[in-house]
């Protein structure tokens, strides 16, 4: 992707008129939503900073906000993209940066408008943080690859129609060569996907076996033995996804503690005071930055400054979440059901102060552990000497394991 832009294609004069010409031939109060969102991907107003054709105009990232303003006040129906997240901040960067013409022409609409989930397979029993020591094998058979082994962690898997799937293909490399990027069909026969759950008391996520699951070859995103390189555009972009979403001023659990602080008086004491404030501020602070990434990302990809956002946000969410169930006291411990629940997102804001205590925990693990994004940071951004690597150049096939 370009990281100069000389003149926007489209500015943001020109991109009111479009969503006026939408609303006008897909008024939103009759529309079936549906139908709506994929005239709204054709009009190229679904992701405008994306390619003319694939749901976007070329114009600058930042215009995005002007178009999502308009259709808002017009009362136009999302693609809720908190149900689709993976799809939306990991799946569909990669799908773009990797994809042939075909693959982002078959993906990227459905993928967009919601109607089919995506999933992601990387994480295994035993390669979370060390991801590169993958163990899923995936061997060549005519034009397709065979996929044998166990995924771990994965959220949504339940409801996914496709998977970005990293598989070992060449194990007498060493480990973070001998990797391809596939796309899998959640749907083909020896995909098995069990419910794991987790502190809520839900199955947000599973577990899923891979047993002589045929990919064909044209569904392999990047060359092969190259799906390490193609997986860091996936794990730079779920970061942001994680962690650099946009809220407004006060928004988010910071906002649900400061409205509790405010309506309830009894449950004030100085020392939640002194805490709050600090939060309130760091909360900001932490605001403020995310606006400075995306200006960022407007004119490039995301680089190590999104690993510091998605830092931030973990430990925000779960300083917040824990003072909100300290000044509640024991109301603060009710959790309204403990039965096996499937949910659909991860709802912070919809669901009571329990859930989101227990739920942040997730947080600093989910995406990248915040030990593992410190390492980043040290190694990335501040230049600090490398963790020693004595297994780099060995082949994976010889790692103890
Ligand atoms: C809510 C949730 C959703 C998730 N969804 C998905 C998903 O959809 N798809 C998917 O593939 N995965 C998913 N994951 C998995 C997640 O990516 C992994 O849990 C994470 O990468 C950590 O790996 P691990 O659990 O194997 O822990 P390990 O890597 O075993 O880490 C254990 C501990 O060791 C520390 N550690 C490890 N290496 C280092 C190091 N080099 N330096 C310092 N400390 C280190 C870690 O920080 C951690 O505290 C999800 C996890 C959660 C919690």
């Amino acid at each position: 992707m370009s990281t100069t832009r000389h003149r926007p294609a489209v500015d943001a004069d020109e991109l009111r008129r479009r969503v006026r010409e939408l609303l006008d031939a897909h008024p939103p109060a009759t529309t079936d939503r549906l139908d709506f969102l994929r005239a709204r991907f054709d009009a190229g107003l679904a992701w405008v900073h994306y390619p003319a054709g694939l749901g976007g105009l070329d114009a600058p990232r930042s215009l995005q906000a002007v178009v999502d303003a308009e259709l808002e006040a017009a009362g136009a129906p999302d693609n809720d993209p908190r149900r689709i997240g993976i799809g939306l901040g990991m799946a569909a960067p990669t799908i773009l940066g990797f994809g042939t013409d075909e693959q982002r022409q078959r993906l990227l609409r459905p993928l967009w408008t919601g109607e089919e989930v995506w999933c992601q397979l990387f994480s295994e029993p035993g390669a979370g943080s060390d991801l590169a020591a993958l163990a899923t094998r995936a061997v060549r058979d005519g034009d397709d690859w065979v996929v044998d082994g166990q995924k771990v962690w994965t959220s949504s898997a339940h409801l996914a129609r496709w998977a970005i799937l990293i598989a070992r293909t060449d194990p007498d490399q060493p480990k973070h060569r001998g990797i391809s990027y596939f796309i899998c069909d959640m749907t083909d026969p020896g995909v098995e996907v069990r419910p794991l759950r987790q502190i809520t008391g839900e199955a947000e996520f599973n577990e899923v076996f891979l047993t002589g699951v045929r990919i064909p070859d044209s569904r392999r995103l990047g060359e092969i033995g190259e799906g390490w390189r193609v997986a860091q555009t996936t794990l730079m972009n779920e970061r942001v996804a994680i962690g650099g979403g946009r809220v407004p001023r006060e928004g988010g659990m910071i906002g649900l503690v400061a409205d509790t602080w405010r309506q309830r008086p009894e449950l004030r004491t100085h020392d939640l005071h002194q805490r709050l404030l600090g939060l309130w501020v760091e909360s900001e602070a932490a605001r403020l930055a995310g606006e400075r990434l995306r200006q960022q990302l407007a004119v490039g990809q995301p680089g190590p400054e999104g690993s510091a956002m998605k830092l931030a946000f973990a430990r925000l969410n779960q300083q917040i979440s824990a003072l909100e169930v300290e000044l509640l006291g024991e109301e603060g411990l009710l959790y309204d059901d403990w039965t096996l629940r499937r949910p659909e997102l991860v709802d912070f804001t919809g669901r009571e102060a329990g859930y989101r205590y227990l739920r942040a925990k997730g947080n600093s693990i989910e995406g990248g552990t915040s030990e593992v994004l410190l390492n980043i940071i040290a190694e990335r951004v501040l230049g600090l000497p490398p963790e020693p690597r004595t297994d780099k150049d060995l082949p994976w096939k010889d790692l103890p394991r």
